[in-house]
């Protein structure tokens, strides 16, 4: 599968200046230290192509909501430290994305030289789209680059006003790699093709639910909203997590699977507890003996093992949402043991949302996957099958 986009190999980069838009929206502690930093190593391959090829590389990103203040709390300076450690090179640091200072840095950089700008967000251009913001930003280099595809669903002016000012643009590695899988596997899959959806709603995937529902073999369903399925067929679901104005939705969806061929998975048992609460009572129960008053908070044992066979013949899998409330270690075992099953899986298997990559990275299996989406927000809506902003904003590729 190729993107059809311009991507960083694409463009003269040699004596450029080159603005890479990366997602470094990193997890802070209360003290400012980054307490996870896959974001930023996710962009190290473009960030590095762009060193190695001769250029002046200037990297931006946004970090949390500043509402167009400056916050100190979202500096973007410990991510400058970090980088100049994965790195092994200096990264400079301009205090503000646009204006004099960081003018001033970009004049004196050097071939190969690593800049990064303060927080986008410290301005309220940058999430108005706003023009003047667009025009200071891409006046600071010569070509841009986008790797922030945890970022592609926003309309901003880091990842879609840019482009007008900086026409040659182009996807880097991540960014490329995020499309290829996400769209491009799920477009052309190799079948039997299988999804996994969890995660505590139905409400949050509507579109994920629809738009897959119609490229799919097979469905599996877990975690808090496969008790709505569940009610919908006419089950007692005790007080497990129910969005009753979604039962005629998902009646829907499972009929027309149906209809289709498409194979339909509900658990079959459950995990269930007299409160959400830990330390509460549990027992393993099958999905038609809920009591009253009970909650279901993990798919039980019959449910992996029927899962498990269901991904036994699959040749690309999609997981997307926990099995139950994982955090809780008496309720992790379902989804514990469907990322054994997804990585025991002779497929081409995409993990996608930040709960199912962590727990992915729980079990171990995260070096098994095909691939790990780090976009939470832009990957569903990419599954959504809709068009996101930051990717319609890159140039295509000349036929
Ligand atoms: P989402 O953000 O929609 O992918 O949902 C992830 C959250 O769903 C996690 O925090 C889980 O704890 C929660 N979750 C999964 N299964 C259940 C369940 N059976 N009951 C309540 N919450 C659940």
């Amino acid at each position: 599968m190729h993107l059809n986009k311009i991507s960083i190999e694409d463009l003269p980069l040699r004596e450029k200046r080159v603005i890479i838009r990366a997602d470094f929206n990193v997890p802070l502690d209360e003290s400012g230290h980054i307490t996870d930093d896959t974001r930023i190593r996710g962009t190290l391959p473009t960030i590095n192509y762009a060193v190695d090829e001769g250029a002046r590389v200037i990297l931006c990103s946004h970090l949390g909501r500043p509402n167009g203040k400056v916050d100190p709390r979202l500096s973007l300076a410990p991510v400058a430290r970090r980088l100049q450690r994965l790195l092994g090179k200096e990264v400079l640091f301009a205090e503000d994305c646009i204006g004099a200072q960081a003018e001033m840095l970009v004049n004196r950089m050097k071939v190969g030289d690593v800049l990064l700008l303060e927080n986008l967000r410290f301005h309220l251009g940058e999430e108005q789209n706003d023009d003047q913001f667009a025009k200071a930003l891409a006046s600071l280099a010569d070509v841009y680059v986008n790797d922030a595809f945890g970022a592609a669903h926003r309309n901003h002016a880091s990842v879609a006003g840019i482009t007008k000012y900086l026409p040659t643009a182009g996807a880097g590695f991540l960014m490329r790699k995020e499309i290829e899988y996400l769209e491009g596997a799920v477009a052309n899959p190799m079948r039997p093709f299988v999804a996994i959806l969890g995660g505590a709603k139905v409400s949050g995937k509507i579109g994920v639910i629809e738009n897959l529902g119609k490229k799919v073999d097979k469905v599996i369903i877990g975690g808090g909203m496969a008790f709505t399925y569940l009610k919908a067929m006419g089950l007692e679901v005790g007080n497990s997590l129910v969005e009753d104005g979604m039962l005629k939705f998902v009646k829907e969806i499972y009929e027309h699977a149906i209809s289709r061929g498409v194979k339909f998975y509900l658990p079959v048992d459950c995990v269930a507890a007299t409160t959400p609460n830990p330390g509460a009572e549990t027992k393993i129960v099958t999905a038609q003996e809920i009591p009253k008053g009970w909650y279901g908070l993990d798919i039980g044992p019959a449910s992996v093992k029927l899962f498990t066979e269901a991904l036994g013949n699959a040749k690309t899998i999609l997981w997307n949402g926990p099995m139950g409330a994982f955090e809780n270690d008496a309720y992790s075992r379902g989804t514990m043991a469907v990322a054994h099953a997804v990585a025991d899986a002779y497929a081409l298997t995409i993990v996608g949302g930040a709960d199912t990559a962590l727990a992915v990275h729980r079990a171990g299996v995260s070096e098994s996957m095909s691939f790990i989406s780090t976009g939470g927000g832009a990957a569903l809506e990419l599954l959504e099958g809709k068009a996101l902003p930051g990717i319609a904003a890159l140039p295509t590729k000349p036929t």
